[in-house]
């Protein structure tokens, strides 16, 4: 764009055939839907990202049907930007479509400085929602997660804490996010005791990372609880960007990521190995990635990340293709089983 360019910023107006192709699935035995492949705000929403960038991203996904846009109060950098920039693009754009929208975010990883910035306690998880609603420009989000467990502050502490905040209106409903089995069982007891619509565990799973399958989504499933998986494509491994290398601008080049490129070059064989498996079913490395964790019992949505519109574009086509024959399973599972 230029200068002196004329035309204006353009006001936004959803696809209206935005609920066409995407497949919805229900949250264990609540009334949720939620959409098959759901956008997160880990990265590329932050400070330093581009926000022209970012919004085209919010809204490449939901003209495709995304209604569900995970956050949580640390996501940028720096902590707390993710949900800043989501409430400004909130505004600018989906405003008037609240009530289509499923948004979350969370609270339990270190956050502000201090005894209270961080883990399980009512103190924390109260003054979190609160910063957070300010941030998003929201008066409520759809659910809220206790981020991750914390063995220092009783169970039921923290699930009165979740309790109130819903009864107070500012969730709808709860989630749990990087528990053990036995955390969610205990867990589940309680919010079933204080009426709490407790829906889903938020959990990493990915073929990569295959742990989930031997406790967890069993005990959801007991449970009749949802699941989403977050890092799907173990945050970009299961592409095929680096067959050939570590490509500038990938997350492995940059600094502030959590993925190291030693293990990237650790994967590699195996990540080759199934880049081929995807190219035998017309498939792309990610598509297959995403297309096999919608066929697994219990998973409710594939939570993913994208640096760009396009790559959210490719990410959806994996929809249309969730069928593996036994031949293909079999493959993925003598590449993959050593990571359960
Ligand atoms: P993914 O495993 O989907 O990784 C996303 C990254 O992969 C993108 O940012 C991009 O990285 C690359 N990528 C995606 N699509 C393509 C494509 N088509 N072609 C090439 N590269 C592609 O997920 P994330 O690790 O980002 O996690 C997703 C979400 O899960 C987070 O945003 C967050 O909401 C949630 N999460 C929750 C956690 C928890 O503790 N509860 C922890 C971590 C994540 P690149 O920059 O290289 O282009």
């Amino acid at each position: 764009m230029k200068i002196n360019d004329k035309s204006q910023y353009k006001t936004y107006l959803a696809n209206e055939n935005r609920y066409n192709n995407m497949l919805y699935n229900r949250s264990g035995d609540s009334g949720v839907l939620l959409p098959s492949i759901s956008l997160g705000l880990w990265h590329n929403f932050g400070k330093y990202d581009l926000q022209a960038n970012s919004e085209e991203i919010l809204r490449t996904a939901f003209d495709h049907g995304i209604t569900h846009f995970d956050l949580a109060n640390n996501y940028g950098p720096p902590y707390g930007s993710a949900e800043v920039n989501f409430g400004v693009l909130y505004e600018q754009n989906f405003k008037s479509y609240r009530d289509e929208l499923f948004i979350a975010t969370k609270a339990g990883y270190d956050m502000w400085q201090g005894p209270y910035g961080n883990y399980g306690s009512r103190k924390h998880l109260i003054a979190s929602i609160d910063q957070s609603l300010k941030r998003m420009n929201l008066e409520y989000v759809d659910v809220f997660y206790h981020h991750r467990p914390d063995v220092g502050t009783p169970l039921e502490e923290t699930a009165v804490a979740l309790s109130d905040i819903v009864r107070q209106g500012k969730a709808l409903y709860i989630g749990v996010s990087n528990y053990e089995s036995d955390q969610i069982t205990e867990i589940t007891k309680l919010f079933k005791e204080l009426k709490v619509p407790f829906i889903i565990d938020q959990a990493r799973y990915s073929m990569l990372d295959r742990k989930i399958e031997k406790e967890i989504l069993p005990c959801l499933l007991e449970n009749k609880l949802g699941c989403i998986a977050f890092s799907p494509l173990a945050q970009g491994m299961l592409t095929d960007k680096y067959i050939d290398g570590i490509p500038e601008n990938s997350r492995a080049a940059k600094n502030k990521t959590y993925l190291e490129s030693e293990t990237v070059e650790e994967k590699l064989p195996i990540i080759k190995k199934l880049n081929n498996l995807a190219k035998e079913r017309g498939q792309k490395l990610h598509q297959m990635a995403i297309s096999w964790l919608l066929q697994q019992k219990g998973i409710t949505s594939v939570l993913i990340g994208a640096s760009s519109a396009d790559q959210l574009i490719d990410n959806l086509k994996a929809i249309e293709n969730n069928n593996f024959s036994e031949i293909e399973l079999h493959q993925i599972d003598s590449l993959t089983k050593q990571f359960l």
